[in-house]
């Protein structure tokens, strides 16, 4: 009889225990994989606040869930669960019913406020992608409503924003804020001194479960952005334009229209429901057994941070926290698996933790990482690193190449105001339109170099040996002739086979010819690698009176000297092959740059062409250029007057439309 899972939650548990499921029962039609969530999207929580402080796009932090399951055998419903029965074994949402044999519980978490009066009411949360969005249009508002605000005490008000809560999401927003507020404030022409910034907590310092150290580096930095940090400090009343705040049994009431809530969670209502008749501690979290299924029900799976576990020899319940969402999912997958095959043994839940990262805005972050017994302290610019690196492992798991592409795509190459920790270094907020000069230009020379070699008869005798036999004499006399100290005179035909074979325009090449033949040339170095390859850079004359067209530079690689020595050059034919490849592939790179079309393989085919002369013939630095204008055009030069403008879109619609390519996320937004 087929067996029912249904998932609740699509969030970072939900959406792997679906995607471990569906994978460990592809071939198996009696088992079905249901996942519900009450968005048609997952999001990344872990990037709310750099949408609520408009690092990134709003977009950028959603993924589709159709998108992540496409193809793969689990039904997405959209739905809000309101209860489990787990009698009936039913869970009931606002839209159906589903029927399960066995449930994974992973609902995820909301803000809980400590019965703090005010604080529901008033403060703006940061649990959902709409608490985002919301947020970041409400600090816009704040801004929009004060630059024109001439009474002093309400402009106050509009420009005071209080974070409540030094944990990591606190102390993420509050940084993320300061480092935002500059550029409103650039924006609406409003003094930086004007803005005020809290960070509000009761505990002592801030990030209280990571050393004292790490600490006092995170309020150092927020202190550098104008945070005002409040410690043992709480917040015991929030109205719409005040909050209350508590200090040594003092009470202070400072005005203000933003009190963000991050100071504590609790489970999401569906799981405090559930809470209610399984045993339950810690906020709404389920007890759970070593194989992640309730005390009570052992249908019932629940992972991420629903989860109330405490693993072996630890002390404390597992933290709430990605990574713990990962290692969960492996487990409950593995378990659920076995519990409905019959086969292989159930796994205890031994997670073992790397660290945790906060990013106190785009530019700076601390880090402690490592394993559990030997923990160090990052640098800011490794913390961050490593935030970005553990984000992208995340998505390839999720959504693979598509969503790697999409992430470094807003944290670098088209980021605002330089807001990375590379700075705005790699991003590509420069017109492509001036790129297409260069494009055009190129794609011109390789048209010529290729038009030219038919002419002098690439197509029908060969060549080859000429041209590498002579480049080879050509490096050798060089090199030789600086090793016994003799002035040895380069060969004419030598000079030419690299001047032609490297592209050098035929006038110039015999130009070229001429005093390569009558000077003494130079070895300006000859790195040898471990014997795999050597870097040889030569001058055909004396350096002092080098220009840089008597500069070549070639990578000598043993193997490909052997390829071209035993089996190029032996053979003829295999010589106006190499030959009739090489002129259309110059002719077609040359169109295809000229026109704009499949711009980014033909400048990919041009840095190929340069390689493979580099290694063979070695190139003449006058034609260095072409390398870097290859390596210019790369990406979306076609896209600006040129064919690719009209045919990428199309041929991406198509793209994306073919099932493989959507199950494999091969495919680019
Ligand atoms: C601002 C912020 C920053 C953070 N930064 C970090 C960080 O840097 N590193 C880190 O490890 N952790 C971080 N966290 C914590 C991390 O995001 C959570 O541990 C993680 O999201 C928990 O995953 P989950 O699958 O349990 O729940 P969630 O990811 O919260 O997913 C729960 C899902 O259930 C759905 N859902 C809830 N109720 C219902 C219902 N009734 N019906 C249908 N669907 C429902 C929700 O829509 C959601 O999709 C951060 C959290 C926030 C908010």
């Amino acid at each position: 009889m087929g067996k029912k899972i249904v998932i609740v939650g699509a969030g970072y548990s939900g959406i792997l225990t679906a995607k471990k499921l569906a994978k460990n029962f592809k071939n198996d039609d009696d088992v079905s994989v249901t996942i519900i969530d009450k968005n048609p999207f997952h999001t990344m929580l872990t990037e709310l606040h750099e949408v609520a402080a408009n690092r990134v796009d709003e977009e950028s932090i959603k993924i589709s869930l159709k998108r992540v399951f496409a193809g793969r055998k689990v039904d997405v419903k959209l739905d809000t669960v309101t209860t489990v029965d787990f009698q009936q074994k039913m869970v009931k949402g606002t839209a159906g019913n589903y029927a399960y044999d066995y449930l994974v519980l992973c609902a995820g978490s909301k803000p809980t406020f400590f019965g703090t009066p005010g604080a529901e009411e008033y403060t703006y949360k940061l649990w959902s992608y709409n608490d985002a969005v919301l947020l970041k249009d409400h600090i816009h508002n704040m801004f929009r409503k004060a630059a024109i605000e001439t009474n002093l005490e309400e402009r106050r008000k509009l420009l005071t924003f209080f974070v409540v809560g030094a944990g990591f999401t606190g102390v993420e927003m509050a940084g993320e804020l300061a480092e935002y507020a500059p550029i409103l404030c650039k924006n609406f022409e409003i003094d930086r001194s004007e803005v005020t910034i809290c960070n509000v907590d009761v505990l002592s310092r801030s990030i209280p479960n990571m050393p004292e150290k790490l600490s006092a580096k995170v309020e150092k930095r927020m202190e550098k952005m104008g945070v005002r940090i409040m410690m043992n400090t709480s917040v015991v009343r929030v109205g719409e334009d005040f909050v209350e705040t508590k200090h040594n049994d003092h009470i202070t009431s400072e005005g203000t229209y933003t009190v963000v809530w991050a100071a504590g969670i609790e489970s999401a209502d569906v799981t405090a429901e559930a809470a209610k008749s399984l045993q339950s501690g810690g906020r709404g979290r389920i007890a759970l057994d070593a194989h992640l299924r309730s005390l009570d029900n052992e249908e019932v799976y629940v992972v991420g941070d629903n989860m109330l576990y405490t693993p072996e020899g630890e002390e404390k319940p597992v933290p709430q926290i990605v990574e713990n969402c990962e290692h969960s999912a492996a487990t409950a997958a593995h378990n659920i698996t076995c519990a409905i095959t019959g086969k292989g043994e159930m796994k205890a839940y031994k997670p073992s933790f790397h660290g945790f990262m906060v990013c106190i805005g785009g530019r700076y972050g601390v880090a402690r990482v490592g394993m559990p017994n030997k923990m160090f302290n990052l640098p800011s610019w490794l913390a961050m690193f490593s935030k970005h690196f553990i984000n992208i492992i995340y998505f390839i798991q999720v959504l693979g190449w598509n969503k790697v592409f999409s992430y470094m795509k807003h944290e670098f190459f088209t980021i605002r105001n330089c807001r990375s920790f590379v700075g705005g270094h790699f991003s590509n907020r420069t017109p492509s339109f001036l790129l297409v000069p260069l494009r055009v230009w190129l794609g011109a020379v390789w048209f010529y170099e290729g038009v030219m070699k038919v002419i002098e008869g690439w197509m029908t005798s060969p060549k080859l040996t000429g041209f590498f036999g002579g480049a080879q004499t050509w490096y050798n006399t060089i090199i030789d002739a600086n090793a016994t100290g003799t002035a040895a005179k380069a060969a004419t035909a030598a000079a030419d086979a690299v001047s032609a074979a490297t592209g050098t325009g035929a006038a110039e090449g015999a130009a070229q010819t001429g005093n390569a033949a009558t000077a003494a040339g130079t070895v300006i170095f000859n790195l040898d690698f471990l014997g795999l390859f050597s870097t040889i850079f030569v001058s055909g004359k004396e350096l002092a009176h080098s220009t840089l067209q008597d500069l070549a530079f070639k990578v000598d690689v043993p193997l490909i000297n052997w390829m071209i020595k035993e089996l190029i050059i032996p053979n003829a034919g295999l010589q106006i092959g190499m030959q009739a490849f090489i002129v259309i592939a110059e002719i077609l790179i040359g169109l295809a740059l000229i026109g704009g079309l499949f711009s980014s393989p033909a400048a990919g085919f041009s840095l190929i062409l340069q390689f493979m002369f580099v290694t063979t013939t070695g190139l003449y630095l006058g034609t260095f250029w072409m390398i870097f204008a290859g390596i210019a055009v790369l990406i979306g030069a076609g896209r600006t007057f040129g064919l690719d403008y009209y045919a990428m879109p199309a041929l991406k619609s198509g793209w994306n439309g073919v099932s493989v390519v959507k199950k494999s996320y091969l495919y680019h937004d």
